[in-house]
């Protein structure tokens, strides 16, 4: 099937959003999220970008540019965060004084990353009024994601996941939506080429010695009909696992945002 025709697929079976509601896309400048934003505006959504400036050196200069020319481009609402603004300082300089701190040092660059990130995405997409937080994950990031879990003897680590998040039914949390989740990787890639959509294609420079890498690298030795596999069983198990997850949410005494302990991951790293 052709990749337009899928992720229209996937928005209308799992029904992700429909075309009154706001949807803020969060756009890293990468492809999958540009080709992301790039559908559901053509798709006719009411789509409006969100960016994160991790302040990453020139990496992070090449990002912004690329999602400013996109959504000037596509004459789509952009809103962007500055690390250094908000937070008092870029990624760089935050994860590596929260590896100094006692017994944090094991920590990777992209699990303290994507913390923050999901932290500051969800709290603007809900100053924003969003309805839906869309990112670009692809088939191989979650097949990654979902076989990591396994590999660490938790598959139930995945049963929130999914096309759209599941069993998180609280006013402080704003659904997350993926429609490229069943979408290959490399098509994303072809296609963002074909359309020539302004997108970094380098790897953020700080994603490295991660495990997910190695997961990756296994990964990309298998065909696509095999990754897809991979989900067919996430699908297969995904009921069984829901009942175990406990998703209890409560508020962080420390921000006040959605958190599955009386602190959230956000405030325990990042510290009082
Ligand atoms: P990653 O965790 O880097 O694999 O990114 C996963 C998704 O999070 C991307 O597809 C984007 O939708 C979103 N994202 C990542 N980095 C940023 C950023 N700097 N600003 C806004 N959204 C981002
Ligand atoms: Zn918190």
């Amino acid at each position: 099937m052709k990749l337009e025709s899928k992720i229209k697929q996937t928005i209308q079976k799992y029904k992700l959003c429909n075309k009154r509601e706001k949807v803020i896309v969060a756009v890293s400048g990468g492809k999958d999220s540009t080709v992301t934003a790039y559908l559901l505006k053509k798709f006719g959504y009411n789509v409006e970008a969100f960016h994160i400036d991790l302040k990453i050196g020139k990496y992070s200069e090449k990002c912004l540019g690329a999602v400013k020319e996109l959504c000037s481009d596509l004459d789509i609402k952009l809103h962007i965060y500055d690390m250094k603004k908000e937070m008092g300082s870029g990624m760089c300089y935050l994860r590596t004084a929260i590896q100094a701190k006692s017994g944090k040092t094991k920590l990777k660059n992209c699990a303290i990353c994507g913390v923050i990130k999901k932290w500051i995405l969800n709290k603007t997409a809900r100053k924003l009024k969003a309805s839906k937080l869309a990112t670009g994950h692809n088939l191989d990031d979650e097949a990654q994601t979902f076989l990591m879990n396994i590999f660490k003897g938790s598959p139930q680590l995945s049963a929130n996941t999914g096309p759209i998040s599941r069993n998180i039914s609280d006013k402080k949390f704003i659904p997350r939506i993926k429609p490229l989740f069943y979408v290959a990787e490399n098509d994303v890639r072809e296609y963002s080429k074909k359309k020539k959509l302004p997108v970094v294609y380098e790897k953020c420079p700080c994603a490295i010695d991660s495990y997910r890498i190695q997961v990756r690298k296994f990964l990309n030795t298998l065909p696509t009909k095999e990754k897809q596999n991979i989900m067919k069983n996430f699908d297969k198990i995904s009921g069984k696992i829901q009942k175990v997850k406990n998703t209890r949410i409560e508020y962080c005494e420390v921000c006040g945002e959605p958190a599955r302990k009386n602190i959230c991951k956000k405030c325990e790293l990042v510290g009082v």
